[in-house]
This record gives structure tokens, C-alpha cells and sequence, in this order.
């Protein structure tokens, strides 16, 4: 294995192409396994035969396997690319209106909402993303636009867009997301009407990526800071190192403890079955399997990343 501390972390050493391939190799045997997210009609219909991965090192470099250059729902992945324009839009302020800590609780739940009078648990789980829309919303002159144009230049990729399929469907089966955006605005925690912030939430859930992209998208958060593709200052450097903090606690639900444990990296899941991680100085990744597990993270995209770190020897531990 690749010892870390020998060779200074080292990336040159590593032979990614080589450990994802393996990667993917081990898990065709598992393709089938898991459950595609039931709730939203069509997440349901995606067959669970193909599994993708990439890898986009600070370098640029890129390492890509399986379906890498699928387009997928990214679902609550584009939670990472709210708060980031939410924090650059208000700042610390962002904080006197969500909390910064893990839930133990699943991404959807509402029962910490009546307890904390409203205040989020945390920006990744469902209703502290409706805060952070809400923010979004109040701050840019149109917010739908300027989250696609942050998309689209962290990515590199001008065609990345919202599926109206995947829209409608979240739309059509939204119940919770309703209720919870009443009950959050019931205590004064949202600026605008309930029905343009989920209006922004059901759009920033159906936007459609694929591996390559998003790994390329959350490159700032490896870099200090820089954008991969333009190598623009997205964030400050000590705002990069808050938002890994957060997907390290709370980017995987209540299952973020257990990430922690066997990964090691800050990660972000979608229901769509998407996952992205960071490896802060050396590169980001994504990968995607469509069956979820029970806390509703990818099952091969959970465990293509527990291999990863140990073929790797990268863990932020
Ligand atoms: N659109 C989904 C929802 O709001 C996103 C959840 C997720 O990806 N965990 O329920």
C-alpha cells in the first residue's frame, strides 16, 4: 500500500488510473445491489447497471472509468454549490440561521426543526438547504441563473443545465420539502415566499451532471480555494477548509460518522446516487452508482470510495 507519510503525499506516486480500474473491476459483481431512490418517479427508473468514477487531480489531471461521462441527477450534491454562493453572497451572517452540526438524523427528517425553533441542523441536510436557498434567492438578482453559471464555469462544462423530467417529478412528489418549508418559514427563517424557494431547490436538485463535471466542480475545495478550470479564487482558502469541515461532519446525512470512519475525506451525496469527495491539496473526485443504501448514499459509490482510501492511503486522518 501507499504509504503517505514516506512520500509526502506524493500524487505523482499513485497510480490512479491503475487503483480505479481495480476499483471498478471489484465492483461489476455488485451492480444490482442497492435501491434507486423511490420517492421521485424518475430517479426510480434508473437501472442500477453502470457505475462511473473520476478523479481530477489539482494538477488537471483526469482519471475517469465506467460511466463517468453520464449525465445524473446530482440531487443534494448541488448543496456544496448553494452554500458556497451563500457564503460568498452574506458570509458568517449565513450562521445565525443555520447550525453547523451533524443531525444523526436522514437527510429529509423534520423532528429537530420544532426542538431548535426552526434553525437547521446544518446546510446539507433538506431543511437547512431551504435556508440556504432562501439566502441565495435574497442575495442575487436571479438566483436560478447565477447557480447555472457557477455550475457551468466551476465545471467547465456550458451544458450543464436542469432535466425537466427530474424537475416535475420532484415537483409531483415534493410533499416533505413542502411541509418543511412552511414549517421553517412559520418561524420567520425564510425572506421569500415558500413556493420561489422551492421553486430554487427543485432546481438545483434536477440539475444534471456527470462524474468528470463534478469532480471538476468541487476542484476548489482541494485548491485552496482556485478553481480548476479557470483557476479563478472562488472562495478564500479558510472558506475552503469550513465547507470540507461540513461535508466531513454532516455531507453524508447520518451516516457521516461512519464515512468519516472508513473513508476519511469530506464527501457529498445525492440520491441520485452521486458522490463527491475531496482530498484537500491533491484532487477531488466523484463517483456514481444509482442503488442507495438506507441512509440514501450510493452502496458502490460508498464503498469504490472506502477502496479508494485504503488503495490510496489518503484519508485526511
Ligand atoms: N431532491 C431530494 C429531496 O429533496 C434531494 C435529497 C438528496 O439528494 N439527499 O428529497
Amino acid at each position: 500500500m501507499h504509504d503517505p507519510i514516506q512520500d509526502q503525499f506524493d500524487v505523482s506516486s499513485l497510480d490512479l488510473g491503475e487503483i480505479i480500474d481495480t476499483i471498478h473491476g471489484e465492483v461489476q459483481a455488485r451492480l444490482g445491489e442497492g435501491k434507486a431512490a423511490g420517492y421521485i418517479d424518475s430517479l426510480a427508473a434508473v437501472p442500477l447497471d453502470r457505475f462511473g468514477m473520476a478523479v481530477v487531480t489539482t494538477g488537471g489531471e483526469v482519471f475517469e472509468v465506467g460511466h463517468s461521462r453520464q449525465r445524473f441527477s446530482i440531487q443534494s450534491i448541488s448543496k456544496v454549490h448553494t452554500l458556497t454562493l451563500a457564503l460568498d453572497a452574506v458570509g458568517d451572517d449565513l450562521w445565525r440561521r443555520v447550525d453547523r452540526e451533524p443531525s444523526g438524523d436522514p437527510f429529509n427528517s423534520l423532528i429537530q426543526l420544532e426542538y431548535e425553533k426552526g434553525i437547521p441542523r446544518n446546510p446539507f441536510m433538506n431543511a437547512g438547504a431551504l435556508v440556504v436557498a432562501d439566502v441565495v434567492l435574497s442575495s442575487y438578482d436571479d438566483a436560478g441563473q447565477a447557480l447555472l453559471d457557477f455550475v457551468r464555469r466551476r465545471s467547465g462544462n456550458p451544458e450543464v443545465g436542469s432535466d425537466a423530467v427530474v424537475e416535475r417529478s420532484e415537483r409531483e412528489s415534493g410533499y416533505r420539502n413542502i411541509a418543511m418549508a412552511n414549517f421553517i418559514k412559520s418561524y420567520g427563517n425564510l425572506e421569500n415566499d415558500v413556493d420561489a424557494v422551492l421553486d430554487f431547490y427543485w432546481l438545483q436538485c434536477s440539475l444534471g451532471m456527470d462524474c468528470v463535471d463534478l469532480a471538476r466542480s468541487v476542484q476548489y475545495l482541494a485548491k485552496r480555494g482556485h478553481c480548476g478550470v479557470s483557476g479563478e479564487q472562488v472562495v478564500s482558502y479558510e472558506m475552503s477548509t469550513r465547507i470540507n469541515a461540513l461535508m466531513m461532519t454532516a455531507g453524508t446525512y447520518d451516516a457521516a460518522g461512519d464515512f468519516a470512519y472508513y473513508v476519511g475525506l469530506p464527501a457529498k451525496s445525492g440520491v441520485g446516487g452521486g458522490i463527491v469527495a475531496v482530498v484537500p491539496h491533491m484532487m477531488s473526485l466523484c463517483t456514481w452508482y444509482p442503488g442507495l443504501d438506507d441512509k440514501g448514499n450510493s452502496l458502490l459509490g460508498r464503498y469504490a470510495l472506502h477502496r479508494f482510501a485504503q488503495l490510496t492511503g489518503l484519508s485526511v486522518f
